[in-house]
C-alpha cells in the first residue's frame, strides 16, 4: 500500500521551477555591510520582493521560522520584559526559548483565546494589570486546528495593543493559508501589524527558511539580533530567492490545500471514536480528537502500520492531518476510506 503523509506541509519539496530559480540567483556576502543589505543581490531582491507583498517598508529572511519569531521578540523586548502570548501558541508551547528564563527570558503573560483569538476582555485586562512590551499572535494557529485570525479580529487586537503603544508581532507560519482562507491579501490582512515572521519552508515549498517583515527601523535592528543569534549566512540569496519564488509562484495555490484538508475533515467525521470540530477547520490543518482505547502515539503507528496514512501527534486525545502540495483529490479519497476503515476496525 503507497504512503499517504498527511503530518505537516514541511515535508514539501521545491518545485524544478524553484531550483532553476535557486541556481540563476546573483549571490554574494550577505555578512558584508553595503548599506542597508549586505552583498547578496538575491537575497536584497527576496527582501525587496516580501517587503513589498507584504506592504512593509524592509524584510529579512531566517533560516527557521524558530529563529524568525526569536529574532522579532528580542529585537521589540529585552530580558525580563513582559510578553502576552498564549499556553497553547506555538512561541510559548513548541519553540519555549523566548519564554525560557536561561535562555532569553521573556516573561509570558498568558492570556486565554478561543479558536486562536485572545479573549479580548483578557487582554485588556493583562495589559492593565502589567507592564506589557509585546503582544503576540498566531495566524494561522497551530494547536487550535489552523484557525484564522480574521481582520477584524487583528484590528480588535491592534487597537487594544496600540492604545497602551504596545506592538503586535504576529507569527505567521502559514499566513498564506490564512490570506487564501479569507480571500484577502498579505497586505491587507497584516496591514498595522508591527512585525510578521511567514515560513517559506512549509505549505510553500522552499527548502529552508522564514523571512521577518516590519518597518525600515525595526528590520534594521532585527539583522544586528539576527547576526547575534547565528543566522547571518553569506550567500543567502541561494535560499532566499527560493523563498522570493514561492511566494511568487506558490503562495496562491495552498487554497487547494485549505480545500482538501476541508474535505478529508467531512469525509472521516462522524467516524467511530474520533470527532472533529468542523468550525475549527478553516485552513490546511485537520484536529482530530480520539475517544477510543488507543491513544495519542499508539494510534499513530497502528494508523501507519495498518493502513499506511501517516498523521502527527498533538496531545494523547488528539491527532492533525494536514495537506500540502503532492497531496492530490485521489489521495483525499483514499485517506478517507482508509482512515474510516481504521476507525471502525478499533
Ligand atoms: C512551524 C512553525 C513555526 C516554526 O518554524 P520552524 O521553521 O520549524 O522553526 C513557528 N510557528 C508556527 C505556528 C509553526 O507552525
Amino acid at each position: 500500500m503507497r504512503v499517504i503523509d498527511l503530518r505537516s506541509d514541511t515535508v514539501t519539496l521545491p518545485t524544478p521551477g524553484m531550483l532553476q530559480y535557486m541556481i540563476q540567483a546573483d549571490i554574494g556576502d550577505d555578512g558584508r555591510a553595503r548599506g542597508t543589505k549586505g552583498e547578496d543581490n538575491a537575497a536584497a531582491a527576496a527582501e525587496k520582493a516580501v517587503a513589498e507583498m507584504f506592504g512593509k517598508e524592509d524584510a529579512l529572511y531566517v533560516p527557521s521560522g524558530t529563529m524568525g519569531n526569536s529574532v522579532c521578540i528580542m529585537t521589540h523586548c529585552k530580558r525580563g520584559d513582559k510578553a502576552v502570548t498564549c499556553q497553547n501558541m506555538h512561541m510559548y508551547k513548541a519553540e519555549k526559548v523566548a519564554f525560557t528564563e536561561e535562555w532569553f527570558g521573556i516573561k509570558a503573560v498568558l492570556v486565554p483565546q478561543k479558536k486562536g483569538c485572545y479573549v479580548l476582555e483578557e487582554l485588556k485586562k493583562a495589559l492593565e494589570e502589567n507592564e506589557v512590551k509585546l503582544v503576540c499572535v498566531e495566524n494561522t494557529y497551530n494547536f487550535e486546528g489552523g484557525t484564522v485570525l480574521d481582520r477584524k479580529e487583528i484590528e480588535e487586537i491592534l487597537e487594544i495593543s496600540h492604545a497602551k503603544g504596545v506592538p503586535v508581532h504576529m507569527d505567521g507560519a502559514r499566513i498564506f493559508n490564512a490570506s487564501a482562507a479569507l480571500n484577502m491579501p498579505v497586505d491587507k490582512l497584516c496591514e498595522g501589524v508591527d512585525s510578521v515572521q511567514f515560513c517559506v519552508s512549509k505549505g510553500l515549498s522552499a527548502p529552508i527558511g522564514s523571512f521577518i517583515t516590519g518597518s525600515a527601523e525595526f528590520i534594521k535592528k532585527a539583522r544586528i539580533v539576527r547576526k547575534q543569534m547565528g543566522g547571518q549566512l553569506r550567500q543567502v540569496g541561494l535560499l532566499a530567492a527560493a523563498g522570493q519564488y514561492a511566494i511568487e509562484n506558490l503562495s496562491k495555490r495552498v487554497v487547494y490545500d485549505n480545500t482538501r484538508a476541508r474535505r478529508l475533515a467531512e469525509g472521516i467525521d462522524g467516524a467511530k471514536d474520533i470527532s472533529i470540530d468542523m468550525d475549527s477547520v478553516q485552513t490546511n490543518i485537520v484536529k482530530v480528537d480520539l475517544h477510543g482505547q488507543l491513544k495519542g502515539r499508539d494510534w499513530l503507528k497502528a494508523l501507519e502500520e495498518e493502513q499506511s496514512v501517516r498523521a502527527h501527534y498533538i496531545t494523547d486525545d488528539s491527532v492533525r492531518l494536514v495537506t500540502y502540495r503532492g497531496i492530490t483529490d485521489e489521495d483525499i479519497t483514499e485517506a478517507i476510506g482508509r482512515i474510516r476503515s481504521f476507525c471502525s476496525m478499533h
